[in-house]
C-alpha cells in the first residue's frame, strides 16, 4: 500500500486557489516502523546482560573480602550502571508510548493524589536544597492514563530539580482555566537560551551535556512528556529567560477535567 503525506495550502495572489503537494512517504514510514523495532528489542535485550553486571557489582560491594581500593572503581561502575539502567528503561517507555501511538485507554486519573507523590520524590531528589511552593486543586481529576501522566509530570518536575542550583526556587502549579486544566513548573534556575528551546523534546537532547550526565539526567524525559502530552491531546508549552529561569505548562483540552464531586455523583449513578 502506498502511504501519501499531503499538504493543501492558499496560492495565488488572492489566496483564492489551493496548491495541493503529495508526497509519497511509505518508505520512510517503514524505515520508521523498522527504527522503532529495533530499538524496542535492543533495549530489551540490553536489560539482562545489565542485570546480571549489577548483581555481580552489589556482591563485590558487600563483600569484605573486596581490597579498600576497589571501592572507589566499584562504587562508579555501580553508579554507571544505574544510569544505563535509566536510559534503557526511557528508551523502553518512548517504545511503549509509540507502539500502541493511538491507543490511549482513559479513565479519571487523581492528579492532586499522583502530585503528592511526584513532589515527596521531587524533595527527596532535592535533599532539602531547593525551595517548593505547590499550588494544588485538590478537586480537580483529569481523564487520561495514570502511569503516562504521572511519568510526564515527575520528568518536569525532577528537570527542574537537577537543572537549577541550589537554593532555587520551583513552583508547581494544577489548576483549571476557561482554556482547560494545566500543569506547571516554574524555576528561578539558569533558564534556556532561545536557539535550545524548539530542539528540547528531541530524543537525547540537551543543553549542557557534560552537566545533564552529571545530573543523571538520560536526555529522553522531555521527549516522553511530549509523547505523553500529544496522546492526552494536550500540548507542552516552553517560556524561558536565560539568567531567570524556565516554565513548562501543559495545557489540557477543558473536555478532560473532571472534579472530585462530579465523579461521586458518576459513581452513585
Ligand atoms: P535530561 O535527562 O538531560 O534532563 P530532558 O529531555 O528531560 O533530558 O531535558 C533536555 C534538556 O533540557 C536538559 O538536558 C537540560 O539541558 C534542559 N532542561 C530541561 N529542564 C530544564 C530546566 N528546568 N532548566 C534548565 N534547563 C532545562
Amino acid at each position: 500500500s502506498l502511504m501519501l503525506s499531503i499538504r493543501v495550502a492558499p496560492f495565488g495572489e488572492r489566496k483564492k486557489q489551493r496548491l495541493v503537494v503529495g508526497r509519497d512517504i511509505t518508505k520512510i514510514f517503514h524505515l520508521n516502523l523498522i527504527r522503532r523495532d529495533f530499538v524496542a528489542n535492543a533495549s530489551h535485550e540490553l536489560r539482562t546482560p545489565l542485570t546480571v553486571i549489577t548483581g555481580f557489582l552489589e556482591t563485590l560491594a558487600d563483600s569484605a573480602q573486596t581490597p579498600s581500593n576497589h571501592r572507589r572503581p566499584l562504587t562508579l561502575m555501580q553508579h554507571q550502571a544505574e544510569r544505563m539502567r535509566n536510559i534503557i528503561e526511557d528508551l523502553l517507555t518512548l517504545s511503549r508510548l509509540e507502539m500502541d501511538e493511538h491507543v490511549l485507554e482513559i479513565a479519571p486519573v487523581d492528579v492532586p493524589c499522583e502530585l503528592e507523590q511526584i513532589v515527596a520524590d521531587a524533595s527527596a531528589l532535592s535533599g532539602g536544597r531547593h525551595q517548593f511552593s505547590i499550588d494544588i486543586d485538590s478537586e480537580l481529576l483529569l481523564l487520561g492514563k495514570n502511569n503516562e501522566l504521572r511519568s510526564a509530570f515527575s520528568n518536569l518536575l525532577f528537570n527542574a530539580v537537577k537543572h537549577t542550583p541550589p537554593g532555587s526556587h520551583i513552583q508547581l502549579v494544577w489548576t483549571d482555566t476557561p482554556s482547560g486544566p494545566i500543569f506547571l513548573v516554574e524555576d528561578d534556575g539558569p533558564g534556556i537560551e532561545p536557539e535550545h528551546i524548539p530542539r528540547l523534546t528531541e530524543r537525547f537532547y540537551r543543553v549542557d551535556k557534560a552537566r545533564s550526565r552529571a545530573s543523571g539526567g538520560t536526555g529522553l524525559g522531555l521527549a516522553i512528556v511530549k509523547h505523553v502530552l500529544s496522546r492526552h491531546d494536550a500540548r507542552l508549552a516552553v517560556a524561558s529567560e536565560p539568567g531567570e529561569g524556565t516554565t513548562f505548562t501543559c495545557h489540557f483540552p477543558p473536555g478532560n477535567a473532571l472534579s472530585a464531586s462530579q465523579l461521586e455523583h458518576r459513581a452513585e449513578a
